[in-house]
């Protein structure tokens, strides 16, 4: 079964650059702070959290990587032909709004599912029973997290009952937590005692065929109680956190995005800049267009407060940002020139145009950022 459809086009002009060594590194260094049996989840959701999915499974699994965890089956139908061994974990529960052919695709493909209804269950059974093939099941249990798991008690139940259908295996069962990027722990630990009373309620400890995964890349660093045989690692491998002080190792960020400058404009002192008149040209200045607007996911908040780097000196956004065109105060930068690339995300972590800078200004975190890269841009895998 295929969904793809092709009706996206290329910006050649926007580069997303990806840095393979910066991922692989990133890699070893997550898996240096587990032990070395613990099987590593590489989370690339989102489009590989913005970067280019395709590109990022391509780096990550010469590296070493034992599952990929995508949001949705669409997107696992998207990479399955690049994998080879390596494993694909869905973390959308299966459910009953699934065509059935998309859950035969599942269990051809070997993809492994979370599954969180009885009812779910019995429609995967049925989809199946005249198959021979079986689907690896991972319940998810709520432990505190309050999004889609199930609860302890009927999370027992289907235990039970998937070892009474044929065509389904259990293959797993993980929890999430929701504050393991926070100083305070304790509401994670809470969430952490939950899991393992579950776990041995079940004496799912013992058994060495399912797969027990609790920890994002945040309690990943934060709680290694948490890691159990599988650790689910997004947001670290590319080489941010939710806060750098969380970094208790050397993480490398693994993307560049630049743009041109298009032109360059000189307003004179009292001209206003851009849509509602929100700056006017305090002095003589120079202005450098570049083609990214709100329509790039460049944020319309970002007026008159971000900046881009341009050479190796800060530019201020003057202006409001528009749909596709941007304004950088360039005055003090008699270098900049058309046809020059101007860096928007940068790859170091204390520029200003940090993805940390601009989580910090769009008041979201890193995740939200990367997951925002336009995905018409073209990728450059270094
Ligand atoms: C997105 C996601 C992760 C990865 O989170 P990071 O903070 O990026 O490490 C792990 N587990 C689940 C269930 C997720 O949805």
């Amino acid at each position: 079964m295929q969904f793809q459809t092709s009706n996206q086009y290329t910006r050649y002009d926007q580069k997303v650059h990806i840095y393979s060594q910066a991922l692989l590194n990133n890699l070893k260094a997550v898996r240096s702070l587990c032990k070395p049996e613990t099987k590593l989840c590489a989370v690339i959701k989102a489009n590989g959290y913005g970067h280019g999915i395709r590109e990022i499974v391509n780096i990550l699994k010469t590296g070493q990587v034992d599952f990929f965890a995508v949001a949705n089956v669409y997107e696992a139908a998207f990479i399955a032909d690049l994998l080879g061994e390596i494993k694909i974990l869905i973390l959308e529960p299966i459910h009953t709004a699934y065509t059935s052919d998309a859950v035969k695709l599942c269990a051809q493909k070997g993809f492994h599912c979370a599954i969180v209804s009885n009812q779910a269950l019995q429609f995967v059974q049925d989809c199946l029973k005249d198959t021979t093939d079986v689907l690896n099941v991972h319940i998810k249990v709520e432990t505190g997290m309050g999004r889609c798991g199930i609860d302890a008690k009927k999370a027992a139940q289907l235990v039970k009952k998937i070892r009474t259908l044929s065509n389904l295996r259990l293959a797993g069962v993980y929890t999430h937590f929701s504050t393991a990027a926070e100083k305070n722990l304790t509401y994670a630990v809470h969430q952490l005692e939950n899991f393992k009373k579950f776990l041995s309620s079940q004496s799912l400890l013992a058994c060495k065929d399912v797969i027990i995964h609790a920890a994002n890349s945040a309690a990943m660093l934060n709680i290694p109680e948490a890691h159990f045989d599988m650790v689910r690692c997004g947001i670290a491998l590319y080489g941010w956190v939710e806060h750098p002080d969380l970094l208790k190792i050397n993480l490398q960020p693994a993307m560049k995005f630049e743009v041109p400058i298009v032109q360059i404009n000189h307003f004179k002192k009292g001209q206003p800049i851009g849509y509602g008149r929100t700056f006017s040209a305090w002095r003589d200045t120079v202005g450098a267009i570049v083609p990214i607007g709100y329509a790039d996911n460049y944020w319309r908040l970002y007026s008159n407060s971000a900046f881009m780097k341009v050479g190796d000196k800060f530019a201020q956004v003057i202006g409001r940002v528009s749909m596709d065109k941007t304004i950088l105060d360039v005055t003090d930068l008699p270098d900049a020139e058309v046809g020059q690339f101007v860096t928007v995300i940068d790859n170091d972590i204390q520029s200003q145009c940090s993805v940390y800078r601009q989580a910090e200004m769009a008041d979201t975190i890193c995740h939200e950022i990367l997951a925002s890269l336009p995905a018409r841009a073209l990728r450059i895998v270094h």
